[in-house]
């Protein structure tokens, strides 16, 4: 993509460039869902990050970022993906709670949960859906009782990413007898805590990525509410908007596996159906248009905007995406695709299960549509 970058930008982008090039691990780590070891080594990684200052390049310095712009940390995330670095364990606490926090925390809070989320010595997990209230959010029945200056905090939480070795969460809870969008907080609390049980969730390709959490009478302070009591929808519906709309799915992940499709398809061409040459030209214009319609939404919340319902287009656009970037890798290595990759190479199967739970998670592509419909284009309920 051809961009009009600044001087500094440019500068800027050589120094992560370089500073990547001299720490990146040599060999792929183990996945974090596979093992607690892998998870464990990619929670040093997070430090070696730190230790450089490129925990989140976004955040005020002194809770342990950098201080910059979105478009810098658009650069960074192109360079990250770009070197081959590991995936980010705490991308729920660096890429939406840590957004959620700056913008409701306190000071006190921000300054207790924001630099160990930077380093990794705390890793976060999101623990809003329950057994019936996925789509339907407002539905959560989990509960929060205040008891002077604690909550009591009671409910069955499932579909848990990273929680089998997290060390936090933050649950949507609502206060007893309220209901749907009203009297619902958002909680803070430690997955050891006593009343805490996190049983794992084997996902297809045999690692624990999910875990279904249940708490019975687990006490926590207030200090572990985040905004006011009864704001937890307003507050859910922000980090939502950062899930779905920028940080989450930043463009390089697409971008560079565009690449990796078209050097796979002039490395296969010569075995393959050569109608899939469309196809990889047409992975590789999706992912130059999310990364071009995301430096648009960056530079608009620069100015000052919020994150709206484009959100939505976004998911679905960058969900959508990822199927058929890897259904045609699929296509271009036919059969061959269901044998083990060799080690180090990317695998097009795992990664295309993954990219088919794209349109459910970070709330499904038909809920997208239903806000799009609504909120967009003004369509009757
Ligand atoms: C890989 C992955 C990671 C996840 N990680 C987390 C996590 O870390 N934390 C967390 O809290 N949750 C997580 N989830 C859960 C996820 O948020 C829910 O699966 C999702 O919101 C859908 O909810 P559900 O599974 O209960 O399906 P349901 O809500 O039961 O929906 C079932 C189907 O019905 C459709 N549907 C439902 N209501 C409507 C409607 N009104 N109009 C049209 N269609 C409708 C849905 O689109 C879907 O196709 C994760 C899920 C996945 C797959």
């Amino acid at each position: 993509m051809d961009l009009s970058y600044t001087p500094e930008q440019q500068a800027f982008r050589a120094e992560v460039r370089d500073w990547l090039a001299r720490h990146v691990p040599a060999e792929p780590l183990e996945h974090f869902d596979a093992t607690r070891a892998g998870f464990e080594a990619h929670r040093q990684w997070e430090n070696t990050l730190k230790s450089g200052d490129w925990g989140m390049v976004t955040w005020p310095v002194e809770y342990g970022g950098r201080g910059l712009d979105l478009i810098q940390w658009l650069i960074f995330e192109e360079e990250y993906y770009r070197a081959g670095a590991p995936g980010r364990v705490n991308q729920n606490g660096i890429f939406l709670l840590g957004p959620t926090l700056i913008e409701f925390g306190t000071h006190e809070q921000k300054q207790r949960f924001l630099p160990p989320m930077a380093s990794g010595e705390e890793i976060w997990a999101q623990a809003w859906s329950e057994p019936q209230a996925g789509s339907d959010l407002a539905g959560v029945r989990a509960t929060a009782t205040r008891d002077g200056d604690d909550y009591i905090l009671n409910g069955h939480k499932i579909w848990s990413s990273r929680a089998v070795f997290a060390d936090w969460a933050f649950g949507l809870f609502r206060a007893p007898g309220s209901e749907r969008h009203k009297g619902m907080s958002l909680i803070f609390f430690p997955l050891d805590a006593p009343g805490v049980t996190v049983n794992p969730i084997r996902k297809i390709n045999g690692h624990v990525g999910f875990a279904e959490i249940f708490l019975e009478n687990v006490r926590v302070p207030a200090f572990n509410r985040l905004g006011d009591e009864g704001q937890g929808w307003h507050i859910c519906m922000a980090t939502a908007g950062f899930e779905r709309g920028l940080m989450l799915r930043s463009p390089a992940r697409y971008q560079v596996a565009a690449a990796k499709l078209a050097a796979l398809w002039q490395e296969r061409k010569a075995d393959a159906d050569p109608m899939l040459e469309a196809e990889v030209i047409r992975a590789h214009m999706n992912a130059e248009a999310y990364a071009l319609s995301i430096y648009q939404t960056a530079s608009r919340l620069m100015a000052g905007a919020k994150i709206g319902p484009e959100a939505s287009t976004n998911k679905i656009f960058w969900s959508e995406l990822d199927i058929h970037l890897h259904r045609t890798a699929l296509s271009i290595l036919g059969p061959e695709a269901e044998l083990l990759p060799p080690p180090g190479a990317q695998d097009w199967l795992d990664d295309y299960i993954f990219a088919l739970a794209g349109p459910i998670y970070a709330g499904s592509n038909e809920i997208q549509r239903n806000i799009i419909a609504e909120r967009m284009l003004g369509l009757p309920r």
